[in-house]
């Protein structure tokens, strides 16, 4: 027998249920591994990027493995990626997007929700350049995990690594274990998902004072908030 705990859309609640099936007695064996969850939040985060060549992203880690930090590739607070170039190549420097746009590290390291990232991971799409291993190492990062490495031959590649090497910057690369991450919205049962329950009913069943209906999104919020406090319990926070 298993004691699980749900969230009511309307009530914002729990309820205990009890299950007897014994399918559900023991954790999944699917989930994904930490190194997985934060890379695929990096290439997620890059799916962001109006950068028709590149897109990276980047996701900061504390060593109590959260993430204090996201970004990816993009022009500078209120620099209209309208009016910039994403050219890689111009007659005039000036026309090309290197003059412009800012790294996912950098973005990751200036979007920090903690006081600073000294000690933390940061994971990336692809290993940093010199202008960010310069970032990272000003700001105390002590780890960089990569995926890709495919401009290790460029002049700037090398000197980032000569430069992490010296500070005692741990670089290393990302082994995937699996080969996929996918999130398909079209096979995802929304009203099936306890995690996603039902719309809340108009009017509650239950007599007696309620708490003002709330609208759909209301709940969903609601509710991913309480799930983001089991996950908060999952990880002994
Ligand atoms: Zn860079």
């Amino acid at each position: 027998m298993y004691i699980s705990r749900f969230v009511t859309g309307y009530h914002d609640s729990y309820v205990f249920r009890i299950l007897n099936d014994s399918a559900v007695s023991m954790k999944r064996s699917g989930y994904l591994e930490w190194q997985e969850y934060f890379m695929a939040i990096c290439f997620l985060s890059a799916m962001r990027s109006k950068d028709p060549a590149t897109q990276v992203g980047a996701c900061i880690v504390n060593d109590d493995r959260k993430i204090v930090g996201i970004g990816y590739n993009g022009m500078p607070l209120g620099c209209s990626d309208d009016r910039l170039p994403w050219s890689k190549t111009a007659s005039d420097t000036l026309d090309t997007k290197y003059m412009y746009v800012c790294h996912a590290e950098m973005n990751a390291i200036m979007n920090k929700n903690s006081a600073d990232v000294k000690g933390c991971t940061i994971y990336v799409a692809l290993f940093p350049c010199n202008e960010c291993a310069k970032l990272i190492i000003q700001s105390g990062i002590r780890k960089v995990v990569y995926a890709s490495d495919k401009h290790a031959s460029k002049k700037s590649t090398i000197a980032s690594k000569r430069l992490l090497e010296m500070a005692g910057v741990e670089c290393c690369q990302y082994e995937p274990k699996r080969r996929q991450v996918v999130i398909d919205f079209d096979v995802i049962d929304r009203s099936g998902l306890s995690q996603l329950p039902d719309s809340p009913p108009r009017q509650s069943p239950v007599p007696g004072p309620q708490p003002e209906p709330a609208d759909c999104a209301d709940s969903v919020r609601r509710n991913l908030s309480a799930l983001m406090v089991e996950q908060a319990g999952d990880q002994g926070l």
